[in-house]
């Protein structure tokens, strides 16, 4: 027999598979790790195919030297999916291929821990039969306690009997017990409790879709988007379907955002479904994640819930995709080989016969684009559960505000709504998108600002314990403040704009005695950071809970009356096509985490714009009126999804070396069109420019943008482009991005 190997090296010299010898009574089948001989080395490889013939001289072929794994850790239909990527992508097959094992996995040999297991072997009544007619006390004992069933760890039976070794030998060999070794998976997280949730009675708007999607499910056909308002209950709609696909004996992968941000989905899932869940995130110390990944793999989980890369899961036979909150970027992936979740649950439902259904309470524009051109079913729970109402937003101009001579970060109307929220023993969240406590140094001389050395951006001053000093968002560079002006001298040095920690500042001065958390990607750094925030806030030990975009997403905590967004338009205005659509998702979204409980919910919004129809309609909640507006304001633009962005980014070190790249890559891209007719239909735009951020990570940065009308050739160019990128250039580094998630 004979493997056709893929080696694990990136490169397209090497971009095919090897043939190589199966020894004798080796077992290797289709997607198993092996190591094999590869010029004087020993690699890792990914079988791609076994066959009898080779058409190679038998004598030159040399032998796989051992599998990895005892079974595949690549499943065939992901060895199909890392092709088809590879294909799409126009990059080599092993680097497609890697994302489909935990990069734990990866040129490591995990060490496998054993331990042994113990069950009877024979009926309960004859095992409860032999403990009576027992002499020794231990061996009773461990009898009983065997007769429920199940297989038990010794470390079970060493809790349960101090010396459990003698007796247990004894009832193996009078053939009452069997002892084996088994591998050691941890299950992470907190116990595991099935079934033990009080199941709530489903509401009509969930029933219906609900209706709709048991019967897709059973047929194995269908891509759904569910629009459901904030607190419309759609994680109990997902709860019902993973267990229908269960009962079907199926498997389910449910994608979340963020696993940290999204606790209560995992909980919820962990209390319904006990161990049968498998939760993937990248809190798990490398052991648990192979563990988990492992559980999957041998279908003990068969639920999986995970970020972005969850969607690689090796489960088989899946019935359902969920993607929960998919207007969130994160789902796509902007490093080598990019790629988008959603596409991939998409091609894997397909694959497998299952249904996707993507969820949101604010679609992405392309979502609710496709579902109107019924590419997507579309189904909607236009209401809350209970018919709670919607929370009542009010949008407050902060020009007034300084007019009368409120020079605070807090607008009178909020500081009011706060003190009645808290006056009244529940809790308000307020949202500051800016990390940090001011958000700019300059100088009032001659208005230079302090920007980061290695970027061309400005740096944020935060406190860390009582000691101010300036960071970089990009590349995490720390420095003091200086003392005088680096351009002129001047000692007038200032400070402007607000982040997340003046806002905690403000409130302590504001309300004295006030118990607030912070959540922010400063104070969740650490390995529970934001279970420990998140759990402070649910048990009530803080009353407000201030933070980023990071307290918009899906929590659910019925005791927020209150939401205020203490500087909407800051996310209006950052040069990006989707600044609307990002801004009006972020604005619905933390204004969905109020009045979720008994208690009605309001909800503050300070900008400078109060007329800003953005803002009027996110206001008013009315997602329908924005899509109408955003696309309308597209077709006219020339924007997604009516074209298509691109771009080719070149990176490097030195700034001659980054812009003469960029300007070669410039003019090959004319050439290529000029010598294409066909292509050059396809262009609306294209020019050679330095990004926003031409200067980050002390690298100097160059584009060539592009606009491109979507038209049957265009495959066709982008390929061409790609190949360009691919190729890459002496002393820079080349990226090509189609539909970039960010054009900075
Ligand atoms: P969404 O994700 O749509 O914003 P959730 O799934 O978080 O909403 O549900 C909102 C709240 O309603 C949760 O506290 C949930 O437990 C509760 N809930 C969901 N369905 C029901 C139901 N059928 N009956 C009662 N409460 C429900
Ligand atoms: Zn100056
Ligand atoms: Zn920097």
């Amino acid at each position: 027999m004979y493997a056709q190997v893929i080696v694990d090296i990136v490169h397209e010299n090497v971009d095919k598979p090897y043939t190589y010898r199966i020894p004798e009574g080796m077992d290797i089948q289709v997607g198993h790790r092996v190591h094999v001989p590869f010029g004087r080395q020993e690699k890792e490889g990914i079988v791609l195919a076994v066959s009898e013939e080779c058409t190679l001289d038998p004598d030159k072929v040399r032998s796989v030297v051992r599998p990895m794994e005892p079974y595949p850790a690549v499943l065939p239909e992901n060895v199909r999916l890392a092709q088809w990527m590879a294909q799409e992508n126009h990059c080599p097959l092993a680097e497609t291929l890697r994302l489909m094992i935990p990069s734990e996995l990866r040129r490591k040999t995990v060490r496998v821990r054993y331990h042994k297991m113990v069950a009877l072997t024979v009926s309960r009544e004859a095992a409860l039969e032999a403990a009576q007619a027992e002499r020794s006390r231990n061996r009773a004992h461990i009898l009983r306690f065997l007769c429920d069933g199940v297989p038990h760890s010794m470390e079970e039976l060493r809790a349960l009997v101090s010396e459990p070794y003698e007796a247990l030998r004894q009832l193996e060999t009078r053939q009452l017990i069997r002892i084996w070794q088994e591998e050691l998976l941890r299950t992470p997280g907190q116990a595991l409790h099935a079934g033990r949730e009080e199941e709530p009675e489903l509401t009509e708007e969930q029933t219906e879709v609900l209706a709709r999607l048991l019967p897709a499910m059973e047929s194995g056909k269908g891509h759904f988007l569910l629009y459901g308002v904030t607190g419309s209950g759609k994680t109990e709609v997902f709860i019902r379907l993973v267990r229908a696909c269960l009962a079907q004996g199926r498997t389910a992968v449910i994608l979340v955002p963020e696993i940290a941000l999204t606790p209560q989905m995992v909980d919820w899932f962990r209390a319904r479904f006990g161990s049968v869940a498998a939760v993937l995130h990248s809190g798990l110390s490398p052991g648990e994640k192979y563990d988990e990944w492992r559980r999957i793999r041998l279908g003990q989980a068969r639920v999986v819930i995970g970020a972005r890369s969850a969607v690689f899961a090796p489960v088989e036979n899946a019935g359902l995709y969920i993607v929960d909150e998919e207007h969130e970027s994160t789902y796509f992936s902007d490093r080598h080989p990019r790629y988008d979740a959603r596409e991939i649950a998409i091609w894997r439902a397909k694959e497998s016969g299952g249904i996707t259904v993507f969820s949101s309470a604010t679609p992405s524009i392309l979502s609710f684009a496709k579902a109107r051109r019924q590419v997507y079913e579309l189904l909607e729970m236009p209401h809350r559960v209970g018919n709670r109402p919607m929370p009542e937003v009010q949008l407050v101009d902060m020009r007034k505000e300084l007019q009368s001579g409120n020079r605070s970060m807090f607008s009178r109307p909020l500081q009011s709504a706060l003190a009645a929220c808290i006056g009244s023993g529940h809790q308000a969240m307020l949202l500051m998108n800016h990390r940090g406590y001011y958000s700019f140094v300059s100088c009032r001389n001659c208005g230079t600002t302090i920007k980061c050395p290695n970027c061309d951006v400005s740096m944020t001053y935060h406190l860390v314990r009582g000691d101010g000093k300036l960071h970089c968002h990009y590349c995490g560079n720390v420095m003091p403040v200086p003392a005088a002006c680096p351009d002129c001298g001047s000692n007038k040095i200032r400070y402007f704009g607000s982040g997340t920690q003046k806002v905690e500042d403000e409130l302590a001065k504001m309300f004295p005695g006030l118990r607030a958390g912070r959540m922010d990607l400063d104070t969740t750094a650490g390995k529970d950071g934001h279970a420990r925030i998140l759990e402070d806030f649910r048990q009530g030990r803080t009353q407000v809970l201030v933070g980023t975009q990071m307290i918009a997403k899906g929590l659910d905590f019925p005791q927020v009356t209150l939401v205020g967004v203490l500087a909407a338009d800051m996310s209006l205005h950052i040069p990006d096509y989707r600044a609307q659509e990002k801004t009006f998702q972020l604005l619905t979204q933390v204004a969905g985490r109020a009045g979720r409980g008994q208690e009605p919910g309001k909800v503050i919004v300070q900008t400078y714009e109060p007329d800003n129809p953005v803002l009027q309609l996110a206001a008013r909640q009315d997602y329908r009126a924005f899509f109408v507006q955003e696309l309308e304001r597209r077709r006219i633009a020339l924007y997604p999804p009516y074209t298509a962005m691109a771009r080719l980014l070149v990176e490097s070190r030195d700034p001659m070396i980054a812009r003469r790249g960029a300007e070669g890559l410039y003019a090959r891209c004319e050439s290529l069109l000029q010598a294409h007719p066909e292509y050059a239909e396809c262009r609306i735009l294209m020019h050679l420019e330095q990004p926003v951020m031409g200067f980050l990570r002390g690298k100097e940065r160059w584009q060539v943008l592009m606009k491109l009308r979507i038209r049957p050739q265009l495959d066709g160019f982008v390929a061409s482009v790609s190949a360009m990128a691919q190729e890459g250039l002496e002393a820079a580094d080349v990226y090509f991005e189609y539909n970039p998630s960010t054009m900075m």
